[in-house]
């Protein structure tokens, strides 16, 4: 009966099946697993016990393979770590020696390759800063800004430099036909770029997973609506983004991206450090439960825990947390309000037609649910686009479908079997509004479909209809 959705990263911490189970119970609708860690085998326990858990509560479950994407790193240094002291010099370049206090290896030529004098490099996730002063094809000479201790592998970020690096690297491609095989819902792609690197992991992808581009580079928002369209869904990741960019600038830039997905009728979930003191500690603090209500009254679709459920010590609190601040926000009396300031116009479709129609009918006559059905999934983003309300059931006979939309705000899926007529559709409706919780006898619902049934884009049906006294249609 919540509205944002909840994605939980599994992790060492919680990999067991009594631990996935606890995460489920306590409100997560999708899980990441996050392939910037683990190995291919760690993966597939966990989803494993995603399924099998699917079967036993006849829920459908989402699934995110999160690949690492090009993600810079720096070599390993002698005696694992140094300091670096503000003011001096420091070479990275591409020989092979362990580093120390003037050197360290970077494999990455396509780094220097878009490097410019007066360039900044980002090391550590921003603790240390370096300005080029000069470069060659094989080797940047920087001057320290900021110091700090440096150690073994830690990330590069170059902010200013779209780099001419795909978003996929030869270990993402290898990971992804392992989650393609293994039949995840969503994969999401790391330090997207341009347009261009979402139509390449498309091509691979081929229709069987959900496209997730991570926003995470400052170049990407240059090119924020022709990436939301490409894309099936968007993730605001904080945490890089928050690197690459003044940490001011980053809430406006949630909104902008939250408004462009509303718009565009795309999932958009908000993630990193929602409630990152729940790593160590029961309960959050008051900024970070504002920061959660903040994505929620955006009307985002999801909200996301990273190593808080991944890593942390309380993985099962900070889901109960999240849960329980997305049910009073919504509950807030200034929640519709907020939500309605930003819906976007219908398209001219018949989906969003007949969506807008639902909402307004089923408000209107304060109907109990708009129950929609939806082979690809789309009539049921068209219909969460209209931020309704009352709650929605998505029908699907596709379960992969159904697991998809598990991701979507407001959008309760069921998996059934094609209606036979319409009938038939509409008795359907009201047994399953009836039986998830949705309605009681007496109540009523609206029903929304295409037919003929399966027909892509054909959305053109609209019907009121009566639970009867045992559940299923009294006209
Ligand atoms: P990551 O992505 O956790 O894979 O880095 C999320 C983010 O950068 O916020
Ligand atoms: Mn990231």
């Amino acid at each position: 009966m919540r509205n944002a959705k909840i994605i939980a990263t599994l992790g060492p911490g919680t990999s067991s099946e009594e631990m996935i189970n606890a995460l489920f119970q306590a409100g997560a609708d999708v899980f990441r697993l996050n392939f910037s860690h683990g190995q291919h085998a760690d993966h597939k326990l966990r989803y494993d016990i995603i399924r099998s858990m699917e079967e036993k509560y006849h829920r459908s479950v989402g699934i995110l393979l999160d690949l690492q994407g090009p993600k810079l790193r720096v070599g390993r240094f002698q005696g694992g770590k140094v300091q670096l002291e503000a003011g001096k010099r420091f070479r990275l370049d591409l020989s092979d020696g362990l580093g120390n206090e003037d050197r360290v290896s970077l494999h990455h030529p396509e780094i220097f390759e878009a490097l410019e004098e007066g360039t900044d490099l980002l090391l550590d996730d921003g603790n240390i800063r370096l300005r080029v002063v000069e470069f060659g094809r094989d080797f940047a000479e920087t001057e320290i800004l900021t110091g700090g201790a440096l150690s073994d592998h830690k990330g590069v970020n170059v902010p200013t430099a779209v780099l001419p690096l795909s978003s996929l690297t030869a270990k993402d491609l290898e990971d992804l036909r392992y989650g393609l095989d293994l039949g995840v819902d969503w994969v999401a792609l790391s330090f997207v770029q341009r347009p261009e690197d979402i139509a390449e992991a498309r091509k691979l992808i081929a229709g069987r997973a959900g496209v997730m581009a991570k926003l995470e580079k400052p170049g990407a928002m240059d090119h924020l609506d022709e990436i939301v369209n490409l894309s099936d869904a968007i993730m605001v990741a904080r945490g890089d983004l928050g690197v690459e960019m003044p940490l001011e600038a980053v809430p406006g830039i949630q909104k902008q991206i939250t408004r462009a997905c509303r718009r565009a009728g795309k999932p958009v979930v908000v993630a990193t450090q929602m409630l990152e003191s729940m790593i160590t500690a029961p309960v959050p603090t008051r900024a970070e439960v504002s920061d959660v209500s903040i994505a929620v009254f955006e009307g985002a679709d999801a909200i996301m825990l990273s190593a808080e459920s991944a890593a942390g010590q309380y993985p099962v609190e900070a889901v109960s947390m999240m849960n329980a601040i997305a049910v009073q926000v919504e509950k807030d009396p200034t929640y519709p309000g907020i939500i309605n300031a930003q819906r976007s116009e219908p398209e001219a479709t018949g989906a969003d037609a007949i969506s807008l129609a639902a909402r307004q009918i089923a408000e209107t006559l304060r109907l109990s649910a708009i129950v929609t059905y939806t082979a690809s999934g789309t009539t049921g983003l068209r219909a969460a686009r209209e931020r309704p309300r009352v709650p929605i059931i998505a029908l699907s006979p596709v379960v992969e479908t159904a697991r998809r939309l598990s991701l979507v705000w407001g959008l309760h899926c069921v998996v059934t079997p094609d209606a036979s007529d319409l009938d038939d559709m509409v008795d359907r409706a009201c047994r399953i509004a009836f039986a998830e919780g949705f309605g009681r006898a007496g109540d009523r619902i609206i029903v929304t479909a295409g037919v003929p049934l399966r027909t892509p884009g054909a959305t053109n049906l609209l019907r009121i209809a009566y639970i009867g006294s045992d559940g299923t249609n009294g006209i």
